[in-house]
C-alpha cells in the first residue's frame, strides 16, 4: 500500500483502475445524460427525398430566369403538394406546383419560391425572382445518409441526440450502465436527522451529502446506514455493500483507537492501494480493490463533512463518470485572480472554498471564510475549489490560481463584455 501520495498519483492510481461498465439497453427518452455503448448507424436517410424548405411553388429554374419585380414571369399552377403528401405527377414546363415546408418535390421540378415572391392569380402564379436550381430545397441525404455513421460510442446524450435517435426510428439503445453505490458511515456518535442529538451526537449528514453527490453524478446511491466504531459493525455494514460497483464508507480511515475501517477492509479480502493523500482537505483518504473484479472499488473517506465531500469530489465522481462511460471527468477550470493574499505551509495541496466574482475579463476568487474540515456552510457557500500548490506557501492577491468550478453558473454570468 501506498501512502503520503500527491494528489495527483492518487487520481492517476484510481482511475487507472478503472473501466467503463458495460452495456445495458434502454429506452430513447430514458437515454438522457447517459452515453452512448456502441457508435449508432443510420438505418434510414434524413430528409428521404428531396423536400421544400419554404411554403411556396416547386418549379423549374430554368422556367423563371431572368425574372424579377420588374419583369415578372407567369407559370400554370398543376397541384398541390402538402407536407406528408405526394405529387400526383411529374411537374412539366411552365408549370408550378403549390407546395408547403416539408412537402416532397415533384419530380421535374428543381427549386421552390418562396410564397411571399410571388402573387397568386386564379390557376397560374407571377414570380418576382428567378432562383438558382436548388434554392430552398432540402436535398434528400443532407442531415443523414443511411449508413453513415452518425453518433460516435461515448457521446453523452443531449436533446438533439435524443431527437436523431428518434428520427432513426430508434426506440432502443445502448448506454453504459450507471454504477450502484452503497454509503455507509460509521461513528458511535452518529444519529440520523430525526433523532436525539444531546450527548455529543451529531447528524450523519455525510450519508445525505454524499448520495447527493452520487446523484448528480448520474450513479445510484444505497445509504446503508449507520456502522458502530467496533470491528464486528463495521464489517457487518462493509459485507451490506461488497454487492455494489463502489463503496463509500465514511469515517474511521484515520489513526484513531476507533478507526477500524481499513483493517475490516483488509480482513473482507479488499486490497489497499493507498491510504493518505497529500491534500487539504482530506488527507486521510484510502482507496481499495478486489482483486480480479470479485468486488466493488472501495473509497474510505474522511469523516469530516468537508473532507468527505472534496476527496469526493477529487476522486469518486471522476470515478463514477469513468463508470457511466464519460469521457470529461474533471469540472471545468478556470484561471482566477485571488481577491486577497492565502498562506500555508509547504508539502500538502489545499483545496480553497471560494466564491468566484466576474470583473471585467477575469474571474477574482475570494475566501468563502473560515476553511476548517468540519465547517460545512463555507462549501456550501463556494462556487469553486481553489487549487493551492503543495509546495506553494503564499498566493499573494492579484496573482492567478487555478480554481475548479463546482457552480457552472458562475460561467454564464454575463461581463461586461456580454452585457
Ligand atoms: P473520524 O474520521 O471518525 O475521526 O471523524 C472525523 C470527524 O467527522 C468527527 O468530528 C466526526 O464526528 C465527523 N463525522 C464522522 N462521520 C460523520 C458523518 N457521517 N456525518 C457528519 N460528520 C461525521
Ligand atoms: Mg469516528
Amino acid at each position: 500500500m501506498r501512502t503520503g501520495i500527491s494528489v495527483e498519483e492518487a487520481r492517476r492510481l484510481v482511475l487507472d483502475a478503472i473501466a467503463p461498465l458495460p452495456p445495458e439497453t434502454i429506452t430513447v427518452p430514458d437515454a438522457l445524460g447517459r452515453v452512448l455503448a456502441v457508435p449508432v448507424t443510420a438505418g434510414r436517410t434524413l430528409p428521404p427525398a428531396d423536400c421544400s424548405a419554404m411554403d411556396g411553388y416547386a418549379l423549374r429554374a430554368a422556367d423563371l430566369a431572368g425574372a424579377s419585380r420588374a419583369a415578372p414571369k407567369t407559370l400554370a399552377v398543376a397541384f398541390e403538394v402538402a407536407a406528408g403528401g405526394s405529387a400526383p405527377r411529374a411537374l412539366g414546363p411552365g408549370e408550378a406546383a403549390r407546395i408547403f415546408t416539408g412537402a416532397p418535390l415533384p419530380p421535374g421540378a428543381d427549386a421552390v419560391v418562396m410564397q411571399e415572391e410571388t402573387e397568386a392569380a386564379g390557376e397560374r402564379v407571377r414570380c418576382f425572382v428567378a432562383p438558382k436550381p436548388g434554392e430552398h430545397v432540402r436535398q434528400a441525404g443532407e442531415d443523414v445518409r443511411a449508413g453513415e455513421a452518425v453518433l460516435a460510442a461515448g457521446t453523452r446524450l443531449a436533446a438533439p441526440h435524443i431527437g436523431l435517435l428518434a428520427s432513426l426510428g430508434r426506440s432502443f439503445v445502448p448506454v453504459h450502465r450507471r454504477p450502484h453505490v452503497a454509503i455507509l458511515s460509521g461513528g458511535d456518535e452518529l444519529v440520523e436527522p430525526d433523532e436525539d442529538v444531546t450527548g455529543g451526537r451529531i447528524v450523519s449528514s455525510n450519508a445525505y451529502a454524499l448520495a447527493a453527490q452520487c446523484a448528480e453524478a448520474g450513479a445510484l446511491a444505497t445509504n446503508l446506514g449507520i456502522a458502530r466504531d467496533t470491528p464486528q459493525d463495521l464489517e457487518r455494514g462493509l459485507r451490506a455493500g461488497l454487492a455494489s460497483d463502489v463503496l463509500l464508507s465514511s469515517a474511521g480511515v484515520s489513526v484513531g483507537d476507533h478507526d477500524h475501517v481499513r483493517p475490516v477492509l483488509e480482513k473482507l479480502g479488499c486490497r489497499l492501494v493507498f491510504w493518505g493523500v497529500e491534500m487539504k482537505p482530506g488527507y486521510p483518504l484510502t482507496f481499495g480493490r478486489f482483486e480480479a473484479g470479485a468486488g466493488p472499488l472501495v473509497f474510505g473517506l474522511p469523516g469530516n463533512p468537508v473532507s468527505a465531500l472534496v476527496t469526493f469530489e477529487q476522486f469518486v465522481r471522476p470515478a463514477l463518470l469513468r463508470l457511466s462511460g464519460h469521457r470529461t471527468l474533471t469540472r471545468p477550470v478556470v484561471r482566477a485572480q485571488l481577491g486577497e493574499t492565502l498562506r500555508k505551509k509547504a508539502g500538502r495541496l489545499h483545496f480553497v472554498r471560494v466564491t468566484l466574482a466576474r470583473e471585467g475579463e477575469r474571474f477574482v476568487a475570494r475566501s468563502t471564510g473560515n476553511q476548517s474540515s468540519g465547517v460545512l456552510s463555507s462549501l456550501a457557500l463556494a462556487q469553486g475549489l481553489l487549487v493551492f500548490p503543495a509546495e506553494a506557501t503564499e498566493l499573494a492577491a492579484g496573482s492567478v490560481a487555478e480554481v475548479q468550478v463546482l457552480d457552472a453558473d458562475v460561467l454564464a454570468a454575463p461581463g461586461p463584455a456580454l452585457a
